[in-house]
């Protein structure tokens, strides 16, 4: 059963003139979904109907596979005017740069490329399948979490391994979070009430999967997840950053196969397999009460962000602002804090009364006149999905 909401908010039901976008964020066990529709006049968009439908494919879950879980969420909106589907890709390889409007051919290339996002592509491509089939009059639009990235340059995106084997298998830096990142571009820009071009940060998406971004004149210049979201910064389950002969050494020292090492890198490692915690919150609380390996987890989460920041000036050069987002980012005061502490000789500072208020909203956390505004921008990746369908589409409205 699809576990959704209707949201009245004080709003009539229907559609805007410029039409209601249903987004569709198929992730390996789950389906999330959101109908948006236009704002008029001085209002934003609406956000119609959201939910979630979750342990797919489980004995216990709420559809069998993801077609059967796009089919309820159909069925779920079958009285509301719907205008296009729009559907999140985590890898769109080189290949895709922008949103596009999807054909055979185009499905064909999402599959393809689940040779990168082995969980995530294929879910995508099974719920892409599904809508055409359930909507086939409507257009369907694929948006792609790497496709902010496409910025990157040459220096940045080329690892030092073998060219010829490189270009042949594909393998460079690509990044990810690309959708979120640049909604919380925007957003910092209209907070800071400058033109994004004009902007260079660092952003961090610290979420389940974490990542750090490099954005020079409103283009992502560097972004520490690489051929896949596994490399970078520490996060739930996931090692991020790790000498690679670490996988060398277990193979041969302890035995694993290829599959239990990989298995230990993204399932067992991060937060998880420094202190058994995988939930940022149960690492705070833990290491409040003075737990050992929780605050050691929390030091080593913080300490890689505080290294890229670090890198990412340099790369930059002129810095802005830093910019927290997503779910730490967005509510966890003691790793923003614990994240820069130390930054004052590159112009960062934080003002803890700031930092320790809690807000919905974005907002500044550095004193008045600091050289680098430090923020906090809550992210909205199905917001930022139906703004970029509108544009495509060129709908009508506010988004
Ligand atoms: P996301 O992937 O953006 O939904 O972020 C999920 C993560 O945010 C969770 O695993 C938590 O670790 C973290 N999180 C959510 N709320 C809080 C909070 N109030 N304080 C600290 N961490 C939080």
């Amino acid at each position: 059963m699809a576990r959704g909401d209707g949201e009245a908010a004080g709003h009539h039901g229907g559609a805007g003139s410029g039409g209601a976008v249903l987004v569709l964020n198929a992730g390996s066990s789950s389906v999330k979904y959101r109908l948006i529709a236009a704002g008029t006049g001085r209002n934003g968009p609406q956000h119609l109907v959201r939910g979630q439908i979750e342990r797919i494919g489980e004995p216990d879950g709420e559809a069998g596979d993801h077609a059967e879980a796009v089919g309820q969420v159909v069925e779920q909106l079958r009285d509301r005017p719907v205008t296009a589907v729009a559907h999140r890709v985590v890898h769109g390889g080189d290949r895709f740069r922008e949103p596009v409007q999807i054909d055979d051919a185009t499905l064909i290339a999402i599959e393809e490329l689940a040779r990168w996002a082995p969980l995530h592509n294929p879910a995508a491509a099974a719920g892409i399948r599904a809508a055409r089939t359930a909507l086939p009059q409507l257009p369907q639009l694929a948006l792609f979490d790497t496709a902010f990235h496409a910025t990157l340059p040459p220096a940045a995106f080329t690892y030092a391994i073998d060219r010829e084997l490189a270009q042949q298998h594909g393998i460079r830096r690509y990044g990810f979070h690309g959708i979120s990142i640049q909604y919380v571009v925007g957003e910092t820009a209209r907070l800071l009430q400058r033109p994004a071009t004009q902007l260079n940060m660092i952003v961090l998406h610290l979420g389940n999967g974490a990542s750090a971004t490099a954005v020079a004149d409103g283009a992502s210049v560097d972004t520490s997840m690489g051929l896949t979201p596994l490399e970078g910064l520490v996060m739930g389950t996931r090692t991020g950053d790790i000498d690679p002969a670490v996988a060398f050494y277990l193979a041969r020292a302890a035995g694993l196969n290829l599959d239990e090492v990989e298995r230990q890198c993204q399932k067992h490692g991060g937060l998880a397999g420094l202190c058994g915690d995988n939930d940022l919150r149960a690492v705070q609380s833990r290491a409040v009460q003075g737990d050992p390996q929780a605050q050691l987890a929390l030091d080593v989460y913080c300490h890689r962000i505080r290294k890229y920041i670090g890198a990412y000036h340099a790369v930059l050069g002129r810095l802005d602002a830093v910019v927290f987002t997503a779910g730490v980012g967005e509510n966890s005061p003691v790793v923003r804090a614990g994240s820069l502490t130390g930054l004052q000789p590159l112009g960062i500072t934080v003002d803890h009364a700031l930092n320790d208020t809690r807000g919905s909203t974005a907002r500044l956390i550095s004193p008045i006149g600091s050289p680098v505004a430090v923020c906090v921008v809550p992210t909205d990746e199905e917001r930022a999905i139906a703004q970029q369908t509108a544009a495509k589409l060129g709908l009508a409205g506010n988004w």
